[in-house]
């Protein structure tokens, strides 16, 4: 009997615990990945804190409808070691990076290719065991990507922090008017969100962090100007009344986000990066880091 390790949540507000079970046999069309790279998200950490803090005093609760133990991680990267009985052999030994966002399969929303959108989620590593083990069972072959010639490290990012930035910027890439373009936040999300900026824009780009360790690494990838949202004069610097509203009020409702991870990317009126898209959305974005367009800022 084979044994996969996993490091799982047993606990809310507690460090994770190597849990050890039988690997599971892959059936119909799933497929057994053996992880090489599980990046962590800061989601990851919502979860595992039992809730997540929206500022203000408010929480969000992010223990529902979980079975403990469970096994956390989303940006997944690794080879196939087996495959069930509807899939092809020759797929065993593939280096694939795994789509976690995924649907039911069967609904409306899973059949035009927004599985992100399902409500009956099968989100890997969110409402199903991800990978943070040595090996997770994927439900179908088909949420699979190649991500060859990209370092390992790289595609398992891309997988929700690469996404979430990504995702952001294409709402606002084709807009006819282009403007300044400020991004809020300088974690993982903003860094990504920074180094794909400057391939998808020609304008130079803005950033805003109250970390200014955070500032000085947007400065020497590629950012024009770092703003400070703690500086009595932010609105007055930025010059755009807009613009500086939407630090000042991300800053004041959820210094959190500005401070780590934050998911807003503001031009014009803005966009919200949203982590949780679509495969085909994958696919452009795997397709742009491998032209090589994109700096290896994040
Ligand atoms: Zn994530
Ligand atoms: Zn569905």
């Amino acid at each position: 009997m084979a044994l996969m390790r996993r490091q799982s949540l047993v606990k809310f507000d507690a460090p994770l615990c190597e849990t050890i079970v039988e690997t599971p046999k892959p059936q119909g069309n799933e497929v057994l990945v053996r992880i090489e790279r599980c990046g962590l998200c800061h989601s990851d950490l919502h979860i595992q804190d039992g809730y997540a803090d929206l500022g203000g005093g408010k929480r969000l609760d992010t223990t529902r409808g979980m079975t403990l133990p469970f096994t956390l991680g989303h940006e997944i990267a690794g080879v196939v070691e087996d495959v069930g009985p509807d899939v092809s052999n020759d797929l065993i030994g593939a280096k694939k990076a795994v789509f976690p966002w995924i649907g039911c399969g069967q609904c409306r929303d899973c059949l035009t290719g927004d599985e992100n959108l399902c409500l009956k989620q099968r989100f890997l590593g969110v409402s199903i065991d991800g990978g943070f083990a040595s090996h997770v069972l994927v439900p179908d072959a088909k949420y699979l990507l190649d991500y060859d010639p990209l370092p390992v490290n790289q595609a398992a990012t891309l997988m929700c922090s690469g996404v979430t930035a990504y995702g952001a910027l294409k709402r606002l890439v084709d807009r006819p008017r282009q403007r300044n373009l400020l991004l809020i936040g300088l974690g993982g999300v903003g860094m990504m969100g920074l180094s794909f900026a400057q391939a998808m824009f020609t304008q130079k780009i803005s950033v805003a962090d109250v970390n200014p360790a955070a500032r000085e690494a947007a400065l020497k990838n590629g950012a024009a100007i770092a703003y400070d949202p703690s500086e009595g004069d932010i609105a007055k610097r930025i010059g755009q009344p807009r613009a500086a509203r939407a630090v000042a009020r991300a800053c004041a409702t959820n210094p959190v986000a500005v401070a780590i991870p934050c998911h807003r990317v503001v031009r014009g009126d803005g966009a919200l990066g949203g982590y949780r898209w679509g495969i085909q959305r994958k696919q452009k974005l795997l397709a742009l880091e491998k032209k090589g367009s994109v700096s290896k800022s994040g």
